[in-house]
């Protein structure tokens, strides 16, 4: 039996109090239903926070009649960010990879910007570490030639920006990389990215949330989304009469129906199954095949002793067509080295022990640009899981992994989808989260 209670939800799940969520609003002024919520967004990683952070200060600037809480952030675990958002390498990225016209690469370095600052303003840890990728073969060279030529033709036509908001790279010569990172071995070549950093993802994420609460929104942590309905129809698009949420809160016996005038699909490894809740439920709406999600887990090795000492970032040069970046060394903030990830396919997306058959390939990997490595001391840590919209082989024909899905739904009304948000999500959410509120207040 199901419920359509908005305050059941609440105590079984909000983490604060609902004082005003009863109250409720209407869905535009020609419709005559009533919505609990202005935006529901589905999903508590970094970019669905940074999504309805965007999303509850923009409405509690804007003049609204009601005083309802115009934003519910819907999390199915008790806590927000631990999924992917808080397993991943938490570097900053600069941008590189992915090419001229992609969505990732504009909303990497807009994010990338908006990060530096918002970290600033509010506290949260990071550091501008700097990265060198590495070259030890005449074609590990040519790749590396290849982004820097990337990123001088990406400064084409930009040259009024300042060098934080395009992508400054400098080649290091031997005797510099000598001095600077005597354990690194680079054969054919070191390129720095000036703008690469840090950050500490628990921080952002819970500044995140503490900054959408203060502008009203709710929070409902354990609370599966378990099926979407678009209200309206007819000759109208599905969704113009709003949406209907049903939620089946961790616990309870019953479902509970929410209702909002948008929704954000921001649901991760789970985005699929949400976007298939709507297109393939019996609302008449464009169907089309289910999607489908395909998994590469990124295994990641600690390593605990002091030596050898490394005090940048080191990526190898990337390998087209290999998946991921290379068994990189990173830092965290107190100046601990980790390696990975490394990149292996998987049907599951629970799967998250660190495997440590994959131990003797990461060592090889590791070696080939810290050759002082001490391989008895590296142990298989954590890893996280690449929502991946292509399976294996999908991307070899542009040896380009597919871009980011932000869009508005086409043939519905109010159903923001975002799909595919692999690497560089975390650097992207908040130029992510700008570009949502974008399209859910002006439509582009
Ligand atoms: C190994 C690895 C390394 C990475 N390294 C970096 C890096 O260094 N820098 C960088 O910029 N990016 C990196 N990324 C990418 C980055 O981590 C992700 O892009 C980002 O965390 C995605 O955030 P998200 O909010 O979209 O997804 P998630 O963090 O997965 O959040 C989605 C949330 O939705 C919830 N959810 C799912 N289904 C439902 C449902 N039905 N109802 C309610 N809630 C639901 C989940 O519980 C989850 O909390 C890396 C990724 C991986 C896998």
């Amino acid at each position: 039996m199901i419920t359509r209670s908005l305050p059941q939800l609440a105590h079984v799940t909000c983490r604060r109090g609902l004082t005003g969520v009863g109250a409720i609003r209407l869905f535009s002024a020609s419709a005559s239903q009533r919505a609990d919520f202005t935006h529901a967004v589905i999903g508590g990683g970094v970019v669905g926070l940074a999504v309805a952070r965007a999303l509850a200060e923009r409405a509690s600037t804007a003049q609204v009649s009601s005083s309802a809480s115009p934003v519910l952030l819907l999390e199915r675990h008790s806590d927000v960010g631990t999924e992917t958002s808080s397993r991943n390498s938490e570097v900053i990225h600069a941008g590189l990879y992915y090419g001229a016209e992609s969505l990732k690469t504009q909303v990497c370095i807009r994010g990338r910007q908006l990060l530096y600052k918002f970290c600033e303003q509010y506290g949260v840890g990071h550091r501008r570490t700097g990265k060198w990728i590495v070259a030890q073969t005449p074609n590990q060279r040519h790749a590396l030639e290849k982004i820097y030529a990337f990123a001088q033709s990406y400064r084409g036509g930009r040259e009024h920006l300042e060098d934080d908001e395009v992508l400054p790279l400098r080649w290091v010569t031997a005797d510099e990389a000598k001095r600077r990172e005597p354990a690194i071995r680079a054969e054919a070549g070191v390129l720095e990215s000036l703008s690469t950093g840090i950050v500490d993802s628990h921080g952002l994420m819970q500044t995140l949330l503490g900054l959408f609460e203060d502008a009203g929104g709710v929070l409902a942590a354990g609370s599966p989304v378990v099926r979407i309905t678009p209200l309206g129809g007819g000759s109208d698009a599905p969704g113009s009469g709003g949406w209907q949420l049903h939620v089946k809160p961790i616990g309870a016996a019953e479902e509970t129906v929410v209702t909002a005038e948008t929704i954000v699909n921001a649901a991760g490894l789970g985005a699929a199954a949400v976007h298939n809740m709507i297109t393939q439920g019996d609302a008449a709406g464009p169907t089309g095949p289910p999607r489908k999600l395909y998994y590469a887990k990124g295994n990641y090795f600690s390593y605990a002793p002091s030596q050898p000492r490394v005090s940048t970032l080191i990526y190898p040069a990337p390998d087209p067509g290999v998946g991921g970046l290379g068994t990189h060394l990173t830092l965290d903030l107190a100046g601990r080295i980790r390696f990975g990830p490394d990149f292996e396919w998987v049907t599951d997306p629970t799967d998250l022990a660190a495997n440590a058959a994959r131990l003797p390939a990461a060592i090889e990997a590791i070696k080939s640009y810290l050759p002082g490595i001490d391989a008895s001391a590296l142990q298989p840590d954590y890893a996280g899981m690449r929502p991946k919209l292509l399976p294996p082989g999908g991307a070899a024909k542009d040896k380009k992994d597919p871009d980011f899905i932000v869009r508005s739904e086409p043939g519905y009304k109010g159903w923001v989808n975002l799909l595919g948000i692999e690497s560089p999500g975390l650097t992207s959410s908040l130029a992510i989260g700008e570009m949502v509120e974008k399209l859910v207040y002006s439509g582009s």
